[in-house]
């Protein structure tokens, strides 16, 4: 028997997403999530998705992310899909921060779990989530490839013009600062599947991807190869997010601190986490905001004209690089529903050949699909991300090249 299922587990502080997919034929098995791990309301919600059912909920406190895996491992074995099985072929583990090493997916050993470790101090939220998951996935099954797919990998073909920040080139080098960018699974997965989708191979097609979720994210991708990505160092910069400010003059932070007597600490909370939409309005939820608008809030319309202003500045700004554009792409939670937004964005831009249609963009669908009229130039399109199904895809080809 051929072990064909990939775990996928997306392990953050307090939570781990996890989805089982048979990547014979790409179906997905089983899906969930534990959340508010180390407390006592935890919970775990899964979807039986292939042994059929509701899906089933177990609350009281999980203690930390081996029970929770522990648990997760319970409801799968309860579908006859334990993490014993021989049909598992590997686990994909989504790691936020790659740095520069980690180009590909990568089989996780000692040496690779202590270079993902290197890099805590470049991404102190996100990396020790993901080393924890890491750690707990090969304790329960210390026999099978583990792979770490890297939200940074697609972005390290941008240029050193794209990457680096205008700063004293020591101090960047000692401290490892330059523009990573994130949502990378995602920027790949959307650019290809926009090439199939306007009948064209990767390399033939420039394309501006517009990850627009809780967390937000544009990218310019020529050929296939990332050139340029809004996120940075951290994924602090560029637009405007659910409750980060994107790009701001740095100098904000030596004034809050100076002027207005805040910590550290203090600022990061803020821009991190009081910004973006919900510092702008107290919303951070699309749908919310467009309820407000149309019932005639004035706060509510000013955040989303600021989201839509950013937004807008990027598509301009990647054309620019890009030179020629292919198609703009439109996904992510916002990017995939919000008819208004994706509206907004091109609004005013038919002398760059971007145009929408009406019709077509109030269309609802899970499908990828053009949203512009035939007479547009670029094509704009809206194409739902998967970056449990890329993370699968990209772990399932490792370990049977690996294997071959
Ligand atoms: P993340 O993975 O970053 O948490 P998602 O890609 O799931 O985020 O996007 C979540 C966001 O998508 C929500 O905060 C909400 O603003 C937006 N959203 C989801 N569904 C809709 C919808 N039907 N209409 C408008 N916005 C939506």
């Amino acid at each position: 028997m051929t072990a064909t299922r990939v775990l996928v587990l997306n392990s953050g502080s307090s939570s781990v997403k996890y989805q089982l997919l048979d990547m014979a034929d790409g179906t997905r098995l089983a899906a969930g999530l534990v959340e508010r791990i180390g407390e006592e309301t935890s919970r775990l919600r899964h979807e039986p998705l292939a042994a059929g059912g509701d899906s089933r909920e177990r609350t009281g406190r999980i203690a930390d992310h081996e029970a929770a895996l522990r648990a997760v491992s319970d409801e799968l074995s309860a579908d006859g899909l334990g993490l014993d099985s021989p049909e598992l072929a590997a686990i994909g583990h989504r790691v936020v921060h790659g740095g520069l090493k980690f180009t590909e997916p990568t089989v996780i050993d000692d040496a690779v779990l202590a270079e993902i470790e290197r890099l805590v101090p470049v991404a102190p939220l996100h990396n020790p989530a993901n080393i924890t998951g890491i750690r707990t996935a090969r304790a329960l099954r210390p026999d099978l490839p583990q792979v770490a797919v890297f939200d940074t990998a697609f972005h390290t073909t941008m240029p050193e013009s794209a990457a680096r920040y205008a700063i004293d080139v020591e101090t960047a080098d000692r401290h490892r600062v330059r523009r990573y960018g994130f949502h990378g699974t995602s920027h790949a997965y959307v650019s290809r599947a926009t090439a199939k989708l306007l009948g064209k191979a990767p390399e033939d097609v420039n394309v501006i991807v517009l990850h627009l979720g809780n967390g937000a994210s544009a990218s310019a991708v020529r050929g296939g190869r990332c050139v340029d990505t809004s996120m940075g160092l951290t994924p602090l910069e560029g637009l405007v997010m659910g409750t980060r400010s994107g790009d701001a003059d740095p100098a904000v932070i030596f004034h809050l601190t100076r002027v207005g007597g805040m910590s550290i600490d203090e600022i990061d909370v803020l821009l991190n986490k009081k910004s973006g939409l919900v510092g702008l309005c107290g919303d951070n939820d699309m749908r919310e905001i467009r309820r407000r608008i149309d019932a005639g809030d004035e706060q509510a319309a000013l955040a989303f004209d600021i989201y839509i202003h950013r937004l807008k500045k990027y598509i301009g700004a990647y054309y620019a690089v890009l030179g020629r554009v292919d198609a703009v792409v439109f996904t992510a939670g916002v990017g995939e529903n919000a008819a208004p937004v994706r509206e907004a964005a091109v609004a005013g831009l038919e002398e760059l050949g971007l145009a929408v249609d009406g019709e077509l963009n109030s269309v609802r669908s899970d499908e990828a699909r053009l949203i512009s009229p035939e007479y547009a130039r670029v094509a704009v399109a809206v194409v739902p991300t998967d970056e449990e199904l890329e993370i699968a895809d990209q772990t399932y080809a490792l370990v049977g090249k690996e294997n071959s």
